[in-house]
């Protein structure tokens, strides 16, 4: 492709708007850069992929960001605090219990729907200045050179001339590829089924995980009362409950889940998310840094991915906040600076969340009664829950300003 004489200049152009592009660009508003931000779905769209209705468990140093960004008042009142967690391995005696008040802490996270987050982050996003938003716009082609990457848009007309491109386009990142850096694909085998249901008793602020022998299955409280199932499932099973009726529906959550808050009466609509885990080789090519799920795509079990995404742009941000005015954002060492910071999070969370889904599906003799005699040791072990309270803060080293409570420039 021949390039066109005129071009967008800009510092930084982000591809995807979702929930962490969408973030980036808001954080790096005080570093006083050219952005671009290209988004292919219109914030309006219902088939937006990132801001759909699942929930998300917004971990401590998630809220932190989104109060530094000015985003939180924007969800608080939608978001619906985790008091307890209550684990248990289903049709087993393993159980385990956390409470936030016994760790000194008012809540493990909150729970907020992706539709309210994304319509916060949109409001704030268009409230920036110096920001060529292009949105709905698809990036089309990429090429990258040694002093800067030109990024081709539809249906916008002028190509953008960047210092640095941030992949922020999901597991299937498109810039990854452009940028010639190879991903681990690992298909789980499983599909999350998510739902909003009502249950004659309104939520208490517990959030409920039950490993099942066929995958993890939460009930997450949420502001309103009602509750966010996400029921991960075999493929063949998964596409029988979401051709169930709602009745039907509603029968097998009861006999799955019980009667500890009361009886199920309705349920919204389904969706059906397929499980893998996706995890890029390196997270930074010349000229590229790749965030959120274009990084690492996790699976939902332990509510993480989002978290972790969130900290990759606090952390870029911060990288790029402390460059001297005209220096080059794209140089290599800025980029390995980004990296190294990255690594202990990213790999720690990665790997945690990896293991909890293969220790709980595994079935072989032995295994079961051991991880139900497991849970039970970490249901009497202070120790053990303190460690996993901080998880909501993100694995430590390297913590982002933003997480900390802190402002992006000093
Ligand atoms: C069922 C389920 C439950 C989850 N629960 C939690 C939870 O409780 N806590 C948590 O932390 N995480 C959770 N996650 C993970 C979380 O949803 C993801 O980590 C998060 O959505 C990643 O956001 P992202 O912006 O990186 O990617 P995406 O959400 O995939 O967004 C990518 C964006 O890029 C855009 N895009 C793609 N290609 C292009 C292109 N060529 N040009 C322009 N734009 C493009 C897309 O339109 C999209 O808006 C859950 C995931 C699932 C599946």
């Amino acid at each position: 492709m021949s390039a066109p004489k005129i071009a967008v200049e800009v510092d930084i152009a982000i591809v995807g708007g979702g929930l962490v592009g969408a973030s980036l660009a808001i954080a790096l508003q005080p570093c006083g850069l050219r952005m671009a931000l290209i988004e292919s779905v219109s914030a309006e769209a219902t088939g937006q992929p990132s801001f759909d209705d699942r929930t998300t468990a917004l971990g401590n140093s998630s809220r932190r960001i989104f109060e530094a960004l000015d985003v939180w008042p924007l969800i608080s009142g939608q978001a619906a605090p985790i008091k307890n967690i209550h684990v248990s391995d289903a049709g087993r005696f393993g159980f385990a219990r956390l409470s936030a008040a016994e760790q000194g802490i008012d809540s493990f996270g909150y729970v907020v729907t992706n539709r309210v987050l994304g319509q916060a982050l949109r409001t704030r996003l268009g409230a920036l200045k110096d920001i060529d938003l292009r949105m709905p716009s698809s990036c089309t082609h990429i090429a990258i050179s040694e002093s800067q990457v030109e990024i081709h848009t539809e249906p916008s007309a002028l190509p953008i001339r960047a210092k640095l491109v941030i992949a922020a386009d999901g597991s299937r990142s498109q810039v990854r590829s452009a940028a010639g850096l190879s991903a681990e694909v690992e298909d789980y085998q499983q599909v999350a089924v998510i739902a909003h249901v009502a249950a004659t008793r309104s939520s208490d602020g517990t959030a409920y995980e039950r490993f099942t022998s066929e995958g993890p299955f939460a009930v997450l409280p949420l502001h309103n009362g009602c509750y966010g199932v996400v029921w991960t499932l075999p493929p063949s099973a998964a596409e029988l409950l979401m051709a169930a009726s709602d009745a039907e529906y509603l029968a097998q959550l009861q006999r799955q889940f019980g009667w500890r808050i009361g009886r199920f009466l309705r349920v919204g609509q389904r969706n059906a998310y397929p499980l893998q885990l996706t995890r890029a080789t390196k997270t930074i090519g010349p000229r590229v840094a790749l965030i959120g799920n274009a990084a690492q795509a996790l699976h939902p079990v332990a509510g993480q991915g989002f978290n972790l995404g969130l900290r990759d742009a606090a952390t870029l941000a911060e990288v790029l906040s402390v460059l001297p005015a005209g220096a080059d954002v794209g140089a290599s060492a800025v980029l390995a600076d980004f990296s190294a910071r990255r690594m202990i999070d990213r790999d720690g969370i990665t790997r945690f969340t990896d293991g909890l889904v293969k220790l709980f599906s595994e079935q072989r003799l032995g295994v079961p009664l051991l991880r139900d005699m497991g849970l039970l040791m970490f249901d009497l072990s202070p120790t053990a829950k303190q460690a996993l309270s901080k998880l909501s803060w993100g694995f430590a080293r390297h913590t982002p300003r933003l997480a900390r409570g802190l402002n992006l420039i000093l």
